[in-house]
């Protein structure tokens, strides 16, 4: 199979350029026994660069090495965050750097960053490094992210460091490539806010424009257009996460990006069992992050970047805070309407219109507080739809609303085998159930790296069903479930 591409990466770095005061130019710890362990081929290859080359050559170690690769010219990048709803004026990539930007295949910019590569002048206490476990945890959820179609951030790679991190343990050190279509967050806009110097902030904001939202450069009001554009993404963004179960876990606003990317998987997990009030991480102890949360969440973080953007939006303050509050109102119907559209499509009805339009929506609802009251597994529900359609086994949903859903999906005599397949293309078979990514990770850790190849695998195609895979689509045991964790920053 030709794999095309060249051997390096073409830089083209316009962060650094525009925002000198976002960023410190900074370089990598040294790793002298760094070594490969997952290389996203097909990734690699979106980047236009050949796979086999960077496998081959030394030109992942030289990602984390030094000099830094051609062209590459590595920064610290500033921000701010409110983190459980508290502010802190400076954090910044305390582990982290921005290399450069590409431009794919596709014409697309995408920034390379790493994680784990050091301290940096924001690294406060922190060693700057990262654990093999957790950055292998970053890959699988960002490549089931993406496979479901959901706007993510992705590994490129994953590259053991050889030496080890010190946490409750000593454990493996590594270092994680990541491709996004960028690092602004928020937080970024927030810290230019704070700085005093609205020029900054214009030039934020006219980069973000330019980057994400051309469009809003046709507006009458270009910020406040920008801001619109941002908390609609934000709301298709968080409606996509809740319908298919993933709790983010740590929402706060410096891990929250303008460009509408999912970002930054530390403490996150799929839940099994539907519940409104799960969280899994170890640190949430009051709930700010249980699933339920996330969209109150999101439109409190929106409200944050909204005041960064007020003395952009308007010279009056009080028409620039009521143009911006105007917008940020419009976040849940925006939400509810990305909401209801994905429903719709899980169940087979999205081309639905006039009385089934509305016995469509009155269905997903019905269905919403079954799922609540029972705990179901929602993506296991979902799937199981189209076997009730092709041979009439669906045992976990009350018979009425199976009889109803069966009535308006089958409508005008369409065909079930069609309609059955359609369902399977869009309600996942596999996800990173976590009790699967437990076990991959620990095996990985441990050396065996053959139980996380064949977890991205199912989880990179998830509508798919493929022999061998079956364990990957059944949720973990309650026991499981109720004792649960997970960690972050490490
Ligand atoms: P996160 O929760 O991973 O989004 O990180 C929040 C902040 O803490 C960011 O500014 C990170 O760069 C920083 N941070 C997390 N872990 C470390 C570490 N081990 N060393 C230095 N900074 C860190
Ligand atoms: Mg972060």
């Amino acid at each position: 199979m030709a794999t095309g591409g060249s051997t390096a990466f073409r830089f083209d770095n316009t962060f650094v350029r525009d925002l000198p005061g976002l960023c410190e130019p900074w370089k990598a710890a040294v790793f002298p026994a760094a070594h490969l362990t997952v290389l996203n081929e097909s990734l690699a290859r979106e980047l236009g660069v050949d796979p086999d080359a960077l496998r081959a050559g030394s030109v992942v170690e030289s990602l984390v090495g030094h000099p830094a690769p051609a062209g590459a010219e590595p920064v610290a990048q500033v921000y701010s965050g409110h983190q459980f709803g508290n502010f802190n004026p400076r954090l910044g990539d305390g582990r982290a750097l921005l290399l450069g930007e590409i431009i794919d295949i596709e014409g697309r910019r995408r920034d390379l960053h790493l994680k784990g590569s050091g301290r940096t002048p924001f690294a406060r206490g922190g060693d700057g490094k990262a654990a093999l476990g957790p950055m292998l945890r970053e890959y699988v959820i960002g490549e089931a992210m993406h496979g479901l179609g959901i706007p993510t951030t992705r590994a490129l790679a994953v590259i053991a460091t050889g030496e080890s991190v010190q946490r409750e343990t000593p454990l493996p050190g590594a270092v994680l490539a990541r491709v996004a279509a960028s690092h602004v967050r928020v937080g970024t806009f927030e810290y230019a806010a704070r700085s005093g110097d609205v020029d900054l902030l214009r030039r934020l904001a006219d980069y973000v424009i330019q980057r994400h939202y051309p469009d809003a450069l046709d507006a009458d009001n270009a910020y406040l257009a920008l801001y619109a554009g941002a908390v609609d993404r934000q709301a298709a963004l968080v409606a996509r996460w809740m319908l298919v179960g993933f709790v983010h876990g740590v929402m706060n606003t410096d891990n929250m990006t303008l460009s509408g990317e999912s970002i930054d998987f530390g403490p996150c997990a799929f839940m099994d069992g539907f519940n409104p009030e799960t969280v899994f991480s170890s640190i949430d102890h009051g709930g700010r992050y249980a699933y339920g949360n996330q969209p109150a969440v999101a439109q409190w973080n929106l409200a944050r970047l909204g005041e960064t953007l007020l003395p952009l939006i308007g010279e009056s303050p009080e028409d620039a805070a009521e143009a911006a509050t105007d917008v940020l109102r419009s976040f849940r119907d925006r939400y509810d309407t990305h909401h209801r559209a994905g429903l719709r499509r899980r169940l087979g009805l999205d081309a639905a219109t006039g009385v089934r339009l509305v016995e469509a929506d009155a269905l997903g609802a019905e269905l919403l507080t079954v799922f609540e009251s029972q705990h179901l597994d929602l993506n296991g529900t979902f799937r199981s739809l189209a076997g009730s359609l092709r041979d009439g086994v669906c045992p976990v949903l009350p018979a009425p609303w199976l009889e109803r859903w069966h009535n308006c999906v089958l409508a005008d005599g369409r065909d079930v085998q069609r309609v059955s397949a359609c369902l399977d293309a869009v309600n996942p078979l596999y996800v990173p159930r976590n009790h699967e990514v437990d076990a991959a990770l620990t095996a990985a850790v441990a050396g065996d790296l053959a139980p996380f190849s064949l977890l991205v695998e199912a989880v990179s195609r998830p509508y798919e069903e493929r022999p061998g895979l079956e364990r990957f689509a059944q949720p973990a045991s309650p026991e499981f479930t109720s004792s649960f964790r997970t960690y972050c920053g490490t």
